[in-house]
């Protein structure tokens, strides 16, 4: 029998409303099972493990994600799919990063979550929570799993996690993956996008995770009319070893000398540059504009169309692994789980 692990870690699926406060906290897991009867009747083996305490997600650090992958990797042998419930605030966040530490991965990890929580009559959760564990457990008939990769589910739709951002604060469809098709969709039936998904040049390796993450990453906006202060401010907070800019466009920045004198100065100091648009959907291109093209002359490193969350937890990933800055930026132009589309 097909056998699937269900991971509480928190968010509104499993929260309800403190009655003193009325604003909604992590509830516990007896809860959802409670609240969804039908998961008894998948001629499925499921079983559930719940993080204790269950949290909040905008709470989540680095340290959750290694609880997180380590759990995976205990399990692993025993499951053929996972299922990750998740807040949704930083869901995003936790598939890109996900996606990044576990390394040689087979098997479905499916993150989902709901906008209200599973007791409430309109609730997003069972739906999400079902079609989750269809996924998860779904195998092609030379029974390997549709898949082998980290997503998010929702709303019926299947996206790539690390393709994969919190677009709405309201609506149930809250993530959108403009750079990527989806990986399936769910109607009637669940229809996989096969040529999407990525599977294993070759199978039957083990599940490695990568548990040292380098958070030494500083983010800097750009806007017209910064502060000069402002941005001396983040680029010269000490021990920093990566930069990620959010710049216009297609990867634009202001010309003006003082900023761009600034950034070479950080590139020549050895710290990691790296260009991700501002814009939801597209790709940076610093050939197509002089204001682009300046800063590749620089030394800033291209994110290509990657998320802000695939950028800043692939960051963590890479100089958690290696101490050599030059190596981290030569991998950081390496697609290394399909996180971004490179234009040639
Ligand atoms: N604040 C919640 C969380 O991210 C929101 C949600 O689950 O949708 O944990």
């Amino acid at each position: 029998m097909t056998k699937v692990l269900i991971v509480y870690t928190g968010g509104t699926i499993g929260m309800k409303q403190d009655s003193a406060s009325m604003a909604l906290v992590p509830f516990d897991f007896a809860q959802i099972l409670k609240e969804v009867p039908e998961l008894r009747k998948f001629d499925l083996s499921i079983d559930a493990y719940s993080f204790d305490p269950a949290i909040d997600s905008s709470d989540v650090k680095p340290a959750f994600w290694v609880e997180l992958a380590e759990l995976i990797r205990d399990n692993y042998s025993r499951y053929d799919g996972f299922v990750v419930l998740h807040g949704t605030d930083t869901m995003a966040f936790t598939a890109s990063m996900l996606s990044f530490m576990l390394e040689n991965l087979e098997k479905p990890v499916i993150i989902t979550g709901s906008q209200l929580p599973i007791g409430v009559l309109r609730t997003d959760g069972r739906e999400n929570l079902i079609s989750s564990i269809e996924i998860a457990a779904s195998q092609r008939p030379d029974g390997k799993p549709y898949v082998p990769e980290v997503c998010v589910f929702f709303d019926n739709e299947l996206y790539r996690g690390n393709r994969t951002f919190k677009y709405s604060a309201e609506y149930f469809n809250a993530f959108k993956s403009p750079n990527y098709p989806l990986l399936a969709e769910a109607g009637i039936h669940i229809n996989f996008n096969e040529p999407a998904i990525r599977h294993p040049a070759s199978w039957g390796h083990p599940l490695s995770i990568s548990t040292k993450l380098d958070t030494r990453v500083g983010i800097l906006k750009l806007y017209p009319g910064m502060p000069q202060q402002y941005v001396d401010t983040v680029l010269s907070t000490k021990g920093m070893r990566a930069i990620v800019i959010e710049t216009f466009g297609c990867g634009n920045a202001p010309g003006e000398a003082w900023l761009l004198d600034k950034l070479r100065k950080a590139v020549d100091e050895g710290i990691i540059v790296v260009n991700v648009t501002q814009c939801a959907a597209g790709s940076v291109d610093m050939d197509a504009y002089a204001t682009g093209m300046t800063l590749k002359n620089i030394g800033v490193t291209s994110a290509y169309d990657s998320t802000f969350e695939s950028a800043v937890t692939k960051l963590y990933y890479l100089l958690g692994k290696y101490d050599d800055n030059g190596t981290v930026k030569d991998k950081m132009s390496e697609n290394i789980r399909g996180e971004f589309s490179k234009k040639q």
